[in-house]
């Protein structure tokens, strides 16, 4: 992934299991099939029935929890999460499950997605007189959860995601109970599967892989579960409506081996290269895709084109977090750390270059370079998805306006400041029959408001994009 260079960043992933001896570390498991989705921080809380017990830390999966603390996790339940903090946002109390005691008991809190009223909650609950320990707006459900406790439980959570707008998949937890929510419009992805007797729900379906659990179901738009030692329910806290899953994730964010609303990644990000090619079609010697995420919509490039897919560029895996980067001076001077182009491919060739998005245009410039300096005669860059003019309020990090070099640049600008011979974008349409594909694209629409600027919830006036969050 190249999200944190590109400036394209998932905020968080979520993983969750009950009914099982090991949960703490099948959800150690599952978060680490949900890594692209956040690397800042991780953190699992488990019940034993008894109480709620947590660790968390800053870090990837690996760095956050040692052995040791696993076994102390003990507990037949546990929730977990994994984020990308956005600015201002990284501090400890912030890193996800969140858990607040009392004398009636606990609660864990885990969210991925963002809340589009989360100030104007915050100022009237502050108002009237509650305490917020952190600027995470999930401690706001939690305070809203908190005000309705004179109802039972289940109610006062759907009594707060009553209240609540914007995207949200939820997975909380009591010493009894674990609680599952998807908005109202299922902005973002989450998934029910079983492992033997147990449940396990899950952001994306690769974490199921990865623990042996089937796949069961999506948590429908509105839909909260309430799993327990009891069995499952499933309760509706809001009407029906259209969903509005997020098209990123099938464009950038979920991994290729994910099914996400049942379709998988990997097919749609292919038949978005396909209706690339049908739609910007060129002259060229061979297609190269942008590793990883842009390697499906190259083949499908490729193969609706028939122009021969190669290996142009190569991606170094092992550059860690940690490894010292090299200087300003040093990267003039052409070290560079993630991506090389291959000689041998692209020397004297017209190249195809398919990447799944382009924000500011920076990483674009250089791989074009990249390209060009191994020898490529002409680089034709073709972006398998529409392009990004507005900012995202529903947890994911696309810089704000200022930045988007497709906000403030027409195509003729963008194609001169990234080098490239030409450029091209996918259509809003062929993103849409892409994922939909058929009859079902006509019924369909996901989200594409970072597209077309159509947000499909009210956006309140003091709604602040995350990444502009102090
Ligand atoms: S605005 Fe874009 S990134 Fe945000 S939820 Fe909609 S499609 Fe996804």
């Amino acid at each position: 992934m190249l999200g944190e260079i590109k400036g394209l960043n998932e905020e968080c992933g979520i993983f969750g299991v009950w009914g099982h001896p090991d949960s703490a570390q099948l959800t150690y498991y599952g978060l680490h099939a949900l890594q692209h989705r956040g690397q800042e921080g991780a953190g699992i809380v488990t019940t034993d029935g008894g109480q709620l017990k947590l660790a968390k830390g800053h870090g990837l999966i690996n760095e956050v929890f040692s052995e040791n603390q696993l076994e102390d996790l003990h507990g037949h339940a546990s929730i977990g999460h994994v984020r990308y903090a956005t600015a201002g946002d990284g501090g400890y109390e912030n890193i996800q499950p969140l858990l607040f005691r009392s004398q009636t008991g606990g609660l864990a809190l885990a969210h991925n997605g963002n809340l589009v009223n989360a100030q104007a909650l915050k100022n009237q609950l502050e108002g009237q007189g509650s305490i917020l320990q952190t600027t995470s707006d999930t401690e706001v459900v939690a305070h809203l959860i908190k005000r309705a406790r004179h109802l039972p439980l289940e109610q006062a959570i759907t009594e707060a995601l009553s209240m609540i707008k914007g995207a949200y998949a939820f997975l909380l937890m009591t010493e009894d109970r674990m609680f599952v929510a998807n908005d109202p419009r299922g902005l973002r992805p989450l998934s029910l599967g079983h492992l033997g007797g147990s449940w396990v729900v899950s952001s994306e379906t690769c974490a199921f892989d990865i623990v042996g659990a089937t796949y069961e179901r999506e948590i429908d738009p509105g839909e909260m579960l309430v799993i327990s030692d009891d069995g499952i329910d499933s309760i509706r806290f809001s009407a029906p409506i259209q969903r509005t899953l997020c098209s990123m994730e099938y464009v950038y964010f979920s991994r290729p081996d994910s099914n996400v609303d049942g379709k998988n990644v990997h097919a749609s990000r292919k038949r978005m290269g396909k209706t690339l090619a049908e739609e910007a079609p060129v002259d060229a010697d061979v297609v190269t895709g942008v590793p990883d995420s842009s390697i499906s919509a190259a083949i499908g490039y490729a193969e609706a084109s028939g122009i021969p897919y190669e290996l142009g560029l190569i991606k170094n895996r092992y550059v860690g977090r940690t490894f010292i980067q090299p200087s300003q001076e040093l990267r003039e001077q052409g070290v560079k750390m993630k991506l090389s182009a291959v000689r041998g491919i692209v020397e004297g060739k017209k190249v195809v270059m398919v990447d799944d998005s382009i924000v500011r245009g920076t990483t674009s410039r250089r791989i074009v370079k990249m390209l060009k300096e191994a020898g490529a005669k002409e680089v034709h860059v073709r972006i398998a998805s529409p392009p990004i003019k507005n900012p995202c309020y529903y947890g994911i990090d696309t810089s704000n306006s200022g930045e988007l070099i497709a906000a403030n640049h027409s195509l003729q600008e963008m194609e001169e400041q990234i080098g490239a011979d030409s450029l091209a974008f996918l259509t809003t349409e062929g993103l849409n029959e892409s994922i939909y594909q058929g009859e079902e694209s006509l019924k369909h629409g996901g989200c594409m408001a970072c597209f077309t600027g159509n947000y499909p919830t009210e956006i309140y006036p003091n709604t602040m994009h995350p990444y502009e969050k102090a």
